[in-house]
């Protein structure tokens, strides 16, 4: 008997919608080669749910989410929802969507395709080889922490403020998190914070050591994210697990994404306690400056989906062959405009997804 599994598409705004019509094909296409079905429903969020109904986030849709196995989301965002007030922006779905399923913990891989080196904007040897997985901390920190908000004093000078604010089971979870990806890994973490300036970080710190003595078999050491922001353009090649807060890791893992070429090849996964329905979704935001134009890179979000297969099915063998989907239409060289090379033939988003279904 077939498995079935029920996913929640968010496609969102931007590209979004056009890079979700690709990954639902490739994850139709692969299905009965493994036995699955996927009963799909789809949900509005970001601009598009301000638009239907004033909120980015809508009830229905945090419901539909809570309801399924799993989550693939787009990318939500745009200029017309800009000026919106802060707490109606489209962003905040994404900060509601991570609160609302307890979306602790975000993985983003960073691997560097054999094909798409010349990609980098790094030279060859410092990128080759380079495979880093950046373990984030998703639902603390100083995006949530309270209080918060813009204030006038009695003259009128404004001060805005947040704050950085974590607590030890908060720390204990991610660390956990991090240790376990590293032992199925290579066995090192590197754990980023600021505790030479932040108390905040000088908790971090002491908590990730204690919870290091339960993984022996796994290398910890520290490091200043002023440093670690340095090293991943030095050396990049040096880290296995990058180990994070919220706000240091959004920043760390964009700039370890950059390291494989573009932004638009990476998946991420963001995941709750065990057996609670996890989001996967592309690292890259909804590109409104290509929206619309059959120019978007639709295999990060390709990859969103193999790691969704992985992650929340267990379906190992359907994630590898949409990776290696993925690895035999780049070996053909064609490529879409972002990773675009010398010799190689260029293909819009639509196109690109028709290679792959061939490649299938
Ligand atoms: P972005 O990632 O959308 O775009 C950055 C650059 O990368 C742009 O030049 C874009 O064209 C390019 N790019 C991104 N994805 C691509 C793809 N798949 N194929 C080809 N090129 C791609 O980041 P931004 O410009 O800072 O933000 C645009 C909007 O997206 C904003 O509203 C922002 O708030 C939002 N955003 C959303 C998310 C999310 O939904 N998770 C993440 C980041 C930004």
């Amino acid at each position: 008997m077939s498995k079935n599994y029920k996913i929640t598409l968010l496609p969102g705004d931007g590209i979004g919608p056009e890079i979700m019509k690709v990954a639902v094909a490739v994850l139709q296409a692969i299905a009965p080669k493994f036995d699955l079905t996927f009963a799909f429903e789809t949900a509005l969020i970001g601009g598009a749910a301000i638009d239907a109904t004033g909120h980015p986030l809508p009830d229905e849709t945090l419901q539909s989410c809570k309801n399924s196995d799993a989550v693939l989301l787009a990318a939500v965002g745009g200029d017309k929802w800009d000026s919106m007030p802060s707490h109606l922006r489209p962003e905040q779905a994404l900060l509601g969507l991570r609160g609302g399923m307890e979306l602790f913990a975000n993985l983003r891989p960073a691997q560097i395709l054999p094909q798409l080196i010349d990609a980098s904007t790094l030279k060859r040897e410092v990128v080759e080889g380079v495979d880093i997985l950046v373990v984030r901390e998703l639902t603390g920190g100083i995006y949530f922490g309270k209080p918060k908000g813009i204030v006038a004093d009695e003259n009128g000078v404004r001060r805005g403020f947040n704050t950085m604010v974590y607590t030890e089971p908060e720390i204990d979870r991610i660390a956990k998190v991090g240790f376990e990806a590293a032992q199925k890994r290579r066995g090192s973490v590197v754990s980023v914070d600021k505790s030479n300036v932040l108390d905040v970080s000088q908790l971090w710190r002491e908590r990730v050591t204690a919870i290091s003595s339960d993984y022996p078999d796994v290398k910890l050491s520290h490091m200043y994210v002023d440093n670690a922001t340095m090293q991943i353009i030095r050396n990049p090649k040096q880290f296995d697990v990058i180990l994070t807060s919220n706000l240091f890791g959004d920043i760390l893992s964009d700039a370890a994404a950059m390291l494989t070429g573009s932004i638009g090849m990476l998946p991420s996964a963001s995941l709750g306690v065990a057996g609670a329905p996890g989001v996967f979704e592309p690292v890259h935001g909804s590109a409104p400056d290509i929206a619309g134009k059959d120019l978007a890179n639709p295999l990060a979000q390709v990859l969103s989906a193999a790691m969704m297969l992985r992650y929340a099915f267990n379906e190992g063998a359907a994630a590898d062959a949409i990776e290696s989907a993925v690895n035999k239409v780049l070996d053909s060289g064609k490529r879409t405009g972002d990773i675009m090379a010398d010799g190689c033939e260029k293909l819009g988003c639509i196109a690109m997804g028709e290679a792959l279904l061939a490649a299938i």
